[in-house]
């Protein structure tokens, strides 16, 4: 085990840019960021791009965007450097294959030169009820073409003619594995079903295993903060930090995040549940990052309080990896949004503003300052997701293009076109369009008419919004404008009659 009580804290986040990043990703950074704040430790971002065939151009862009976006900013990694450049593995496959060679020389690791073919062979031959898929490792090694079974010269003589070959870990036979693992407790494995790991590729590239392990050394890491999903991969980490003769890291899995129809949260949640799983589509659905990060941070982690809404401060505090579950953890889109609403409620007028003016900005929408700032004072209490201002509330932009029918048929009577059409004329005459006068031109009107003040309101509102809810009538009224007050209750009456 490390030591951890004097090495400093070094933790890593370490995605694959095989796709978007998804949210169990950013959990898992959150957590890491966490725990290297909690111990004045660095956080580093390091790239694990050394699949070629998996590797998605856009989604380092994506991850990026998130990383960004989430404001989890890193100490060490692309774009910020760091005393362990290069951050991207496809840069440090030199590393690689020194390391693979120091395995092979120390008889810890060898050459495989065998082809798809044989090796679907060996598994055949052995295949049996019990075992379905034997393992290439102690038990079959031998009867392989690698450089444990081969003389020394015929395996110089393919090295020469560059036969295709593979490094592959020697694994010991039958052996347990253990290790320490914060979350878990001391975890056990059994070497015997594993297949020798191979270490390079037939490119010369290493496999995830190999890359993970040398630059978690190399790159001083002392905690390993990860999914549970690479909970099987850390036996054969652990035996190549053996090999190698280094001091494993401490190691920590976090528990899966589970739909809330059982199963790991997948893209068919996102389809089905409208649970969003990429980072990218909680900054369009118009979460807010913090309360996506509060809510992630007790989505497997609990402070042992009721306490519920953190500051980012309070999570670097409270933090602490024994108090993360074991088991999985169900996904709660409802517990988020309250989380949205709290942050939402609370946030400063000025905050929402600038937030709310990114998504006007992004439909282009002509408008000044002043104006997204009274209509994030209507609709502050009224959202639980900024973006809803541009769908739900569309008519501080647009005419309403239909009435609700529910609406209209509860709250538009036959009595309502001729209130309206006073009351576009007590506008019209009014002298200052201000919150008084629109709020006396209904009073006014529906004394005239000797009917209560309910029979103005929900019209107007229905004129202006298309439905009869919505924030105080008075100032949104004034908000609109003569012009466009007067435009949509026109509107209304024609359609309506
Ligand atoms: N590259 C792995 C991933 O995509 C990293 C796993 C680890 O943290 O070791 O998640």
């Amino acid at each position: 085990m490390a030591d951890s009580a004097s090495a400093p804290v070094r933790v890593r986040f370490a995605p694959s840019p095989t796709g978007r990043l998804h949210i169990g990703g950013l959990r898992t950074a959150l957590y890491n960021y966490l725990f290297a704040r909690k111990h004045d430790g660095d956080f580093i971002l390091r790239i694990e791009d050394t699949d070629q065939s998996r590797y998605v151009e856009e989604a380092e862009q994506d991850l990026m965007r998130a990383l960004a976006w989430s404001g989890l900013e890193y100490d060490e990694g692309p774009g910020t450097g760091g005393p362990h450049q290069p951050y991207y593995q496809s840069q440090r496959s030199g590393l690689y294959q020194r390391f693979a060679q120091k395995l092979i020389d120390s008889g810890d690791a060898y050459y495989a030169f065998d082809t798809e073919e044989e090796i679907e062979a060996m598994r055949e031959r052995h295949a049996s009820d019990e075992n379905p898929s034997p393992a290439y490792n102690a038990s079959t090694r031998m009867e392989m073409r690698n450089s444990l079974s081969l003389s020394e010269d015929e395996v110089q003589q393919l090295l020469d003619e560059g036969a295709p070959h593979v490094v592959r870990l020697k694994i010991p036979g039958n052996e347990t594995v253990r290790f320490e693992d914060e979350v878990r407790g001391t975890v056990t494995f059994e070497t015997g079903g594993l297949d020798d790991q191979v270490l390079l590729k037939s490119d010369g590239l290493p496999t995830y295993h190999l890359a993970n392990v040398v630059d978690d050394h190399h790159m001083r890491i002392s905690h390993v903060i990860r999914g549970e999903e690479w909970l099987p991969s850390t036996p054969k980490h652990v035996l190549l930090y053996n090999a190698f003769d280094w001091t494993p890291p401490t190691f920590a899995h976090l528990p899966l995040i589970m739909s809330p129809e059982g199963g790991k949260l997948s893209k068919r949640d996102s389809n089905e549940l409208g649970i969003p799983v990429f980072v990218t589509d909680y900054r369009e659905a118009g979460y807010e990052p913090e309360a996506l990060l509060n809510f992630l941070a007790l989505l497997g982690w609990n402070p042992g309080t009721e306490q519920e809404i953190f500051s980012m401060e309070e999570l670097i505090e409270a933090f602490s990896l024994d108090r993360v579950g074991v088991s999985g953890v169900q996904f709660d889109l409802d517990k988020l949004n309250w989380y949205n609403e709290q942050y939402l409620r609370d946030m400063d007028i000025e905050v929402f503003a600038d937030r709310l003016r990114e998504h006007i900005a992004e439909e282009r929408l002509p408008i000044t300052r002043e104006r997204i700032v009274a209509i994030a004072g209507l609709v502050q209490d009224r959202v639980s997701k900024i973006s809803e201002v541009m769908t739900e509330h569309r008519y501080f932009f647009e005419d309403p293009d239909s009435y609700n029918e529910a609406c209209v048929e509860k709250r538009w009577s036959e009595t309502s076109a001729a209130l309206l059409r006073d009351l576009a004329e007590a506008y019209e005459q009014a002298p200052a369009f201000d919150r008084d006068a629109v709020e006396q031109g209904m009073r006014t009107v529906a004394d005239a008419h000797d009917v209560g003040l309910g029979k103005v309101i929900h019209p107007v509102r229905l004129a202006i919004t298309g439905r009869t809810y919505g924030p105080g009538i008075f100032d949104l009224v004034v908000l609109m404008g003569r012009e466009t007050a007067l435009r949509r209750i026109d509107a209304v009456i024609e359609e309506l009659g």
